[in-house]
Parts: structure tokens; C-alpha cells; sequence
């Protein structure tokens, strides 16, 4: 097979010029990806940085909630998005109709949700969160003040244990990758390699982050191994990020924690890998698909989006 990427990235990168265009990439994006895009992070850094970008356009190099997000919070920028059958289990656990009755059960609660979501379930929400926030977004609504927290049932149990608040009701979603991780295996990671520190992502089931020594989000993970001591960690978080752990720190070892069925490559999340150089290229000569929102919607997923910035 023939390898085109090299004049796939030079043609990217003439079509950004031509267009004022600039890529914005998750980390759990391939590496190739990564490669081409201007800048590079996980949800609460890019959805700040989508406000910055001095551009025409903005193609977002990841799942479809985030160039929802991207467009929301820059409603006069063209937003492109590569791929998009690229969803995300997460989001697609929480569907916004399921989610307006089951908040209408409830009247008098904060609802907080996770960027995870579609821009219909963030405009039935008070105030958004991501990994990186989600303590401190609970933290600031008064303590007697009753919450919903979607849909993430393992982040929002480990902000309630975290916390200590029982006033906190859970919807019922996951993350396919984050919820495969096998604890016997990570165990048996562990012995081969003691001195290993292990970092996990809050969307793991809650025994597996009870074997953790640091977990935080996908920029607090990345900080965590640059500031500690250890040579080497056991990466239980989707794949994708280890390339950046590589990069920053090379004179480290990162071995990626595996999945139950190892077969199943499920700690790859499938989405974000079906964003390719080929699509990118495409999306940007055509400047489509492009993300178009209703503008009603569109503002009050805004301001739930803005409350979470406020509190970054
Ligand atoms: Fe969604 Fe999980 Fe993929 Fe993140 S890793 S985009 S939460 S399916």
C-alpha cells in the first residue's frame, strides 16, 4: 500500500493557509492526526482555545460533541468536522429526551453535565463540566443545594466520594473505553512492574481507581507524570494519550493498561480513531461537513458551557 501521508499533510497545510483555518485535536486522536493539528488537548483545554483562535474556520480533529461545543461557543466561525459518524458512547448514553423527563423528577436540582453530551442534554443543564473541573463545579454550588450529575456514573461517584455529598443523584451512563479495564490484569501489571505508578482517568469503574496513585483527566495525568519522581506508569486512560506522554517525556516508560477482552483493543477509543489525514484533507477542500446548530439550542447550551469556563 502506497504511503500518501506526507502529501496529505503538505495539502493540509496549504489549505489551512489558503482557508485561515486552524485544527484543534484531542489527545485521543492517532498520531498522524495530532501531527497536523495547531493545537492539541483534552475538552476543557480546546474548548477554551476555540474561543482564542484568531481563524476562519475551526476544524475539530475529534468526536462530534466537541465541534458541537466549538460552534457553540463561536457561533460567527465555520466549524468543520472531519467525520461525523465520530459520536461517543457517553454522550450517546444520555439521550435529551430521556434526560428532559428524568430532570423534570427533579425539579428544584443543579443540574451539572459533562462536556460529554450532546448540545441538546447542555442545553438542559446548568452548569457543564470536564474532567479536569468537575470537583470544583460541584464544589461551588452550596452544599444544600440538591444535584444531578450527568451522565457518568463513575466520575460523578468518585466527585460524590470525593466530596462526601449525598444530595447528589447519578444518571446512568458510561464510557465504553473507560469502563473495560480489567483490575485482575492491571494487578498483574502492577507486579511485573512495581515501581510503577499507576494513573487513572475518573471515567474508570470505581475498583479500579481505588488501585490508582494519581487520577485525574487526561491534562492532569500528563502533568502528574512530568512532576513525579517514578521512570515508569501504567497508563489507564484511552491509548491515544501515551503518544503525548512519549513525546513530553522520553526519557520515561508508559505501558498502556489492558482491556478485559485485550483482543477487543477496546482501550482505543474506535470514534476518535476514524478521524484520518484523508477525511481532514477532504473536510477542508470542501469545507463540509460543517456543524449547524439551532440557535435557541445553541444559546442554552452556551450558557451552561460559559458557567463551567467561569470556574475552570
Ligand atoms: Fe467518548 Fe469514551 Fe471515546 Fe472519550 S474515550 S470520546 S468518552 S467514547
Amino acid at each position: 500500500m502506497v504511503d500518501n501521508s506526507a502529501t496529505l499533510r503538505s495539502r493540509i497545510d496549504e489549505l489551512k493557509r489558503e482557508k485561515n483555518a486552524v485544527i484543534l485535536a484531542h489527545y485521543y486522536t492517532t498520531p498522524e492526526v495530532q501531527q497536523v493539528a495547531d493545537f492539541l488537548g483534552d475538552s476543557l483545554a480546546l474548548s477554551v482555545q476555540a474561543q482564542q483562535v484568531d481563524a476562519d474556520i475551526i476544524l475539530f480533529a475529534g468526536v462530534h460533541f466537541m465541534a458541537e461545543t466549538a460552534k457553540v461557543l463561536c457561533p460567527q466561525k465555520k466549524v468543520l468536522i472531519p467525520c461525523p459518524e465520530a459520536g461517543c458512547s457517553l454522550a450517546e448514553s444520555c439521550d435529551a429526551r430521556d434526560f428532559a423527563a428524568f430532570k423534570a423528577r427533579y425539579p428544584d436540582h443543579t443540574v451539572v453535565s459533562y462536556v460529554n453530551t450532546t448540545v441538546e442534554v447542555k442545553a438542559l443543564t446548568d452548569i457543564c463540566c470536564t474532567s479536569s473541573n468537575a470537583l470544583r463545579v460541584v464544589e461551588s454550588i452550596p452544599a444544600d443545594r440538591p444535584i444531578i450529575f450527568a451522565p457518568d456514573r463513575n466520575l460523578g461517584g468518585y466527585i460524590q466520594k470525593l466530596t462526601g455529598r449525598r444530595n447528589m443523584i447519578l444518571w446512568d451512563g458510561a464510557c465504553h473505553v473507560h469502563e473495560e479495564f480489567s483490575l485482575e490484569k492491571l494487578l498483574q501489571l502492577k507486579a511485573q512492574h512495581p515501581a510503577a505508578k499507576v494513573v487513572v482517568h475518573p471515567e474508570c469503574r470505581a475498583y479500579i481507581i481505588a488501585v490508582a496513585d494519581y487520577v485525574g483527566s487526561t491534562a492532569g495525568i500528563l502533568d502528574y507524570c512530568g512532576r513525579s519522581d517514578a521512570e515508569e506508569f501504567i497508563v489507564v486512560t484511552e491509548a491515544g494519550i501515551l503518544a503525548e506522554m512519549q513525546r513530553r517525556y522520553p526519557a520515561k516508560r508508559f505501558i498502556p493498561a489492558p482491556p478485559d477482552d485485550e483482543t477487543c483493543g477496546c482501550n482505543n477509543c474506535k470514534y476518535m480513531k476514524m478521524v484520518t489525514l484523508e477525511n481532514i484533507c477532504a473536510c477542508l477542500e470542501n469545507e463540509s461537513p460543517e456543524i449547524v446548530l439551532d440557535e435557541e439550542v445553541r444559546k442554552r447550551a452556551e450558557r451552561s458551557i460559559r458557567n463551567m469556563i467561569a470556574i475552570r
